[in-house]
Formats: C-alpha cells, sequence, structure tokens
C-alpha cells in the first residue's frame, strides 16, 4: 500500500491561471507525426502560461471507417444495414477519439508536456440519451480543475459524453467541436482554438472565387448563418454554443501559421461591411404543387408528411392565389427529391392538388452580413448584380442578416463571382 499524499492540492484556493481550448480535427491528427506537429501547438500555449484542454477528433477517416463496419455487422453478409441499435453504434464510433486522446497525452509528455488523456464519462460530460445525436447536459470540470491544479493539462476525447444510464453517447457527425466550445464555456476559457485544415473563414469558397478572402473577426450570427448554409467549417451546433456562452471561438490552421478568424460577440467587431460573405449550396431541389385550394390547413397537410418522412424543407414560397387555387413551391437538398416527390404523390388524396412540377438542377446563393439590418438596398444590389449577368431568380427569402435566392445550378459560379465582386468583399 502507498502512504496517501500529505497534502492535495485543493482546486479550489490554487491560483488559477487563464485557460485555453485547442481542439484538434480530423486532418491535425491524421497520424502520429501530424499528432506531434499538433503537441508542439500546445505546449506554446503552455509556454505562454495557459492551462489547455485539448480537444481531440478521431484520425480523418476513422470515424466513417466505424459507422461502416457497424452498418456491416448489423446486416446480413454482403449487405448494409440502415438501421442498427444506436447504443452500440455510439460504442464503436466514439474508440476513434480514444486512440487519439491517448496518443496526444503521449506526444506531450514526450516533449515535456504533462498532461492526461479523458474520455467522455471520466470527466464526466453528461449527455442525454439521443444516442448518435445527444444533447450535453453538464459537464462536471471539478477533476478537471484538481488536475490542471496539479499542474497537468488535459486531452480530451471529443464528440462524446455519457448518457444518464452510463452509457457512451456521441454528439452527431463534427461534434468535437462542439466538445471543444462547451469545454471552453464550462472551464471559462479565454478563447477556443479549433485547428483544421483550412486557415479560417473566407468571404466565399475560395475554390470557387480565388479572390476570395480571409475574414479577420466575424460575428456569432454572421458564422451561424455562413455554417448553416453550407460553409463547413464549423458544426453548426457548435456555434450555436458558443454565442449562447459568449465563447470566443478562434478558427485556424494547424498547417500553416497565422491568425486565422475569430469567431466573436458583434460588440467585439470595429468595423465590417454590409455584406460580409457570399455562401452556397449548390446540390438543391425544387418542388412545386399546381393548384393547391386557398385554404386553412393546406400548408400543414403539405409540409406535415414531408417532416414524417424527414424530408428537410428549406425555402416556402406561396403564390397569390386565384379562384382559390394557388401554387406552393418549395425546395430541399437534392438528395431528399425523390423521397418528397413520393411523399407527396402518397399524400395526394388529403393535400389535393392539380400536379406536382420538381426541378432537380437548382442551387442557393446567399449574402450574409449584420451589416444589413442598418442598410436599406442590400437585396436589390444583388438582384441588379445577378440580372447584370442574366441570371434568373427562381425563388427569393430573407432573414435580417441574410438574402438568399436559388437559381439556375449551372449560373452558381457565375452568381457567387458576381455577388462577390458587387459586394467589394476581395478589397480591405
Ligand atoms: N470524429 C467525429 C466525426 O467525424 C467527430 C468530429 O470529428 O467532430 O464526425
Ligand atoms: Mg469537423
Amino acid at each position: 500500500m502507498t502512504a496517501a499524499p500529505l497534502a492535495t492540492v485543493d482546486a479550489a484556493t490554487a491560483p488559477r491561471k487563464p485557460r485555453l481550448v485547442m481542439k484538434f480535427g480530423g486532418t491535425s491528427v491524421r497520424d502520429v507525426d501530424r499528432i506531434r506537429h499538433a503537441a508542439l501547438k500546445v505546449r506554446r500555449e503552455v509556454e505562454r502560461g495557459y492551462d489547455v484542454a485539448v480537444v481531440v477528433s478521431a484520425m480523418a477517416g476513422e470515424t466513417n471507417k466505424l459507422v461502416d463496419w457497424v452498418r456491416e455487422a448489423a446486416a446480413a453478409p454482403g449487405e448494409r444495414a440502415a438501421f442498427y441499435d444506436a447504443r452500440e453504434y455510439d460504442a464503436v464510433v466514439a474508440s476513434g477519439e480514444l486512440v487519439t486522446a491517448g496518443l496526444m497525452a503521449l506526444a506531450l509528455q514526450q516533449i515535456g508536456v504533462p498532461a492526461r488523456s479523458w474520455q467522455g464519462w471520466q470527466v464526466p460530460l453528461v449527455a442525454n440519451a439521443a444516442h448518435g445525436a445527444a444533447r450535453i447536459e453538464r459537464i462536471e470540470t471539478a477533476a478537471l480543475e484538481q488536475k490542471f491544479a496539479e499542474g497537468l493539462h488535459a486531452v480530451i476525447a471529443g464528440f462524446q459524453g455519457v448518457s444518464p444510464e452510463g452509457r457512451v453517447a456521441t454528439l452527431g457527425r463534427g461534434g468535437s467541436d462542439t466538445s471543444a466550445v462547451a469545454f471552453a464555456a464550462a472551464l471559462g476559457a479565454e478563447r477556443c482554438d479549433i485547428y483544421t485544415d483550412v486557415d479560417g473563414v473566407y468571404t466565399t469558397d475560395p475554390r470557387l472565387e480565388p479572390r476570395a478572402r480571409k475574414l479577420d473577426r466575424i460575428s456569432y450570427e454572421e458564422m451561424l448563418e455562413l455554417a448553416s448554409l453550407g460553409a463547413k467549417v464549423l458544426q453548426t451546433r457548435s456555434v450555436e454554443l458558443a454565442m449562447r456562452h459568449r465563447v470566443r471561438v478562434n478558427v485556424l490552421s494547424s498547417f500553416e501559421d497565422g491568425p486565422g478568424t475569430l469567431v466573436c460577440a458583434e460588440e467585439e467587431i470595429m468595423e465590417s461591411k454590409v455584406v460580409s460573405g457570399v455562401a452556397f449550396q449548390r446540390d438543391e431541389a425544387k418542388v412545386t404543387l399546381l393548384g393547391v385550394a386557398d385554404r386553412p390547413g393546406v400548408a400543414a397537410s403539405v409540409f406535415g408528411p414531408l417532416a414524417e418522412a424527414g424530408v428537410n424543407v428549406d425555402m416556402i414560397v406561396q403564390n397569390i392565389s386565384e379562384d382559390g387555387l394557388t401554387d406552393m413551391t418549395f425546395s430541399t437538398a437534392a438528395d431528399d427529391l425523390e423521397r418528397a416527390t413520393a411523399t407527396l404523390e402518397a399524400a395526394r388524396a388529403g393535400i389535393g392538388f392539380r400536379g406536382l412540377v420538381a426541378d432537380r438542377d437548382v442551387a442557393k446563393v446567399s449574402i450574409v452580413g449584420i451589416g444589413m439590418r442598418s442598410h436599406a438596398g442590400v437585396a436589390q444590389k444583388m438582384f441588379a448584380a445577378l440580372a447584370a449577368e442574366g441570371v434568373n431568380i427562381k425563388v427569393i427569402t430573407t432573414s435580417e442578416i441574410k438574402v438568399s435566392v436559388l437559381i439556375d445550378r449551372k449560373y452558381l459560379e457565375l452568381a457567387v463571382r458576381a455577388l462577390h465582386d458587387a459586394f467589394e468583399l476581395h478589397a480591405d
């Protein structure tokens, strides 16, 4: 038996260092070499005086491989199951992060940074029982804080927590971003640095518009619109969480040094353009129901069955009615189109419509900016820029800080560049 230590460090009274959460995505931990490289970045922050909580993803491609094994094991030989026991899915897919957490702790120790790995249940990060897409209920930080006080930095397996019945629960694909932000909030971290394979958030996709510019700062509200509009830098949920808890999130590259993009409160952004970015979604589809009755309950009879079938509906437009009949148009992901039309045909008797027109070759382009709140004529400028290029607009929707249009997919590149130009997003 070893003697109990004479004194343990009391986390409550120990002087508290500033804290930092550093999250490394799949490509940043894709092999041991990359993990070593990431560990050096951690050491740099430790040397600056931070207590660091490192949150890791699985190695790139690993989670997909695990999901595939689950689908294989849950089906007859040679087949792939579409449904499986979500608890066991979680047991399998959470393992990817366990590997990288342990390896990162070892790599840190090897370069002289005292570190210990933590699985979700060990912290614990308490989640609800929605296996496969669990929500975070709370994080109990006492044990982590005790280790900080003893001089040990933490490496936390992202993407996972413990369910009320004590089983591992994962937070949905891309969920380690959400883990990282949640830890930053719970630990009162100064910042949450998200290391990824891009060096920040851009005014639009640089692959489509080479003059796209990296933003120094972007507000939570704008980032939320961009994230949900398909700029896949951060999981949308993580941005919601950051906004709610006012966590400053810095998106930066683990491959090159640079300041990244800070996602922060509007008040921290001194001056911004009216429009901050042009987002797009390439693979959209549009469905129009012709001649539906213009009476209460019709929209519910259309969108109820679609929701039940799991069709994610985006834009919705209803025309003015003539003779009590109207046309109803909505957009959805191109992948959902067949399910949408089949669902509507099956519900045809209950809804009552004359015809259904589907267009699978559309794309959505949006301009986003908090400056729109205080500036008139932004939508008009967008429409004029598209008109000048001869791009026809099929559907328009707006929110306080966004204008979206549906156009023919073949004009997507043209439209994005025209808007990037019109709102002078390339220039500083
Ligand atoms: N490894 C998980 C995924 O690929 C979680 C993450 O990387 O954020 O979805
Ligand atoms: Mg990710």
